[in-house]
């Protein structure tokens, strides 16, 4: 069963004769259609212009979205440039926006609205504070140009399954029963419930030092692991390491989060352990290796229709992991080029298969090659 799906793949509407707007800054102030049946007021900056007239448009709370130009009602623009929203502005659009008995939690790179305890906020943000700071530190010593997010990172955590999958329906249909928790490539947010509160566990609701020992035990070990996969596609997109809403091939975008996912709750304070063996997915990939299961590397990079599909969708994120951890461990200098130049990508153009495969060559080299080397190292991981 798939516990997570970090990105919500939606048709790319404006990338039919679009281009990229005038790069001086300029605000747009609009009005459309608001889903509620209302008009909605929003200003940002547009970031791709569709020959329709429809926007990407570049909100000050650092979300990207999607305005066809049929639910653009009115548009006037002026040369102000786009000023990203505050924490407290942040936090103000958070509780307008969400039921009356959420409150804020700020850290120092994150902003968690939450209806359950403050304690497990706290605990929340802790654990993200902690990923951010290894992640960053990670890419720096490999020599990519990342930084902590301009603006804090949002997350919001439901008291229980029942209101986060009232909340999340909209964008996760009937999937949301199985997914614990997402981040939101257009909205920018992390959504998860507590874990705490969940049957398994019993429903206690404790101190600091219970919350954690629950969720260091085995049974919570995938869970937490969701929570942290997630994190980690937030994290990349929001530090320099990737874009948003370029094609983003899923094996590298979902690799890149399984190869940081492995949960490490055993410091309050540091985050060990990055580039660890992944053993929930090194085990399945090599099973699968063994029962002839694995795909050809061109299968993996020239689309990513074995990620969408329940069916093969676990395992292919175990050979993604595989291929990941490969890459960053033996052909690191490639790996950091190669993410270089999909975050120089042009904004919703979604590549050829034949691209794909081109641009992985461009860094990597031929795939046979490749391959039989992955293979060889890979069977001597332990
Ligand atoms: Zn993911």
């Amino acid at each position: 069963m798939q516990l997570h799906r970090s990105y919500l793949r939606r048709t790319m509407l404006l990338a039919a004769l679009a281009w990229p707007a005038a790069s001086a800054a300029a605000l747009e102030h609009l009005t459309i259609d608001s889903p509620r049946g209302d008009d909605e007021q929003i200003s940002g900056e547009a970031l791709v212009e569709a020959q329709d007239g429809g926007l990407l448009l570049k909100t000050p709370d650092g979300a990207l979205r999607r305005l066809p130009a049929a639910t653009i009602r009115s548009r006037s623009s002026d040369d102000k440039p786009l000023v990203p929203l505050n924490d407290e502005q942040l936090a103000e659009k958070l509780l307008a926006e969400l039921p009356p008995d959420f409150r804020i939690h700020q850290s120092k790179n994150y902003i968690v609205a939450y209806n359950t305890s403050r304690t497990y906020a706290e605990w929340t943000s802790s654990l993200l504070e902690r990923l951010q700071r290894a992640f960053i530190a990670y890419w720096k010593r490999e020599g990519c140009p990342v930084a902590a997010p301009a603006q804090p990172l949002m997350v919001l955590v439901f008291a229980d399954q029942a209101s986060y999958a009232s909340y999340a329906k909209k964008d996760l249909g009937s999937a949301v029963g199985n997914v614990i928790g997402y981040y939101n490539l257009e909205t920018n947010r992390i959504m998860m419930y507590d874990l705490t509160g969940m049957q398994a566990f019993g429903g206690s609701r404790g101190s600091l030092h219970d919350i954690t020992a629950l969720l260091s035990k085995p049974a919570a070990e995938p869970l937490v692991a969701t929570i942290v996969h997630e994190a980690t596609h937030q994290i990349a997109f929001n530090c320099g390491l990737q874009k948003r809403l370029v094609d983003n091939p899923y094996w590298l975008s979902e690799g890149l989060a399984t190869y940081f996912e492995t949960p490490d709750l055993s410091s309050s304070r540091s985050w060990s352990g990055i580039g660890n063996v992944n053993y929930s997915r090194w085990d399945l990939f090599r099973e699968n290796y063994h029962a002839g299961k694995t795909v050809p590397l061109k299968r993996l990079v020239a689309d990513d229709k074995l990620f969408q599909s329940p069916a093969t969708a676990v395992d292919a994120y175990a050979q993604a992991w595989a291929w990941n951890y490969f890459l960053i461990r033996w052909r690191p200098k490639q790996y950091a080029a190669y993410l270089k130049a999909l975050a120089a990508k042009p904004l919703l153009l979604e590549d050829s298969p034949a691209k794909r495969v081109q641009q992985f060559r461009d860094q990597f080299g031929e795939l046979d090659e490749l391959e039989s080397e992955f293979y060889r190292r890979m069977a001597r991981v332990k």
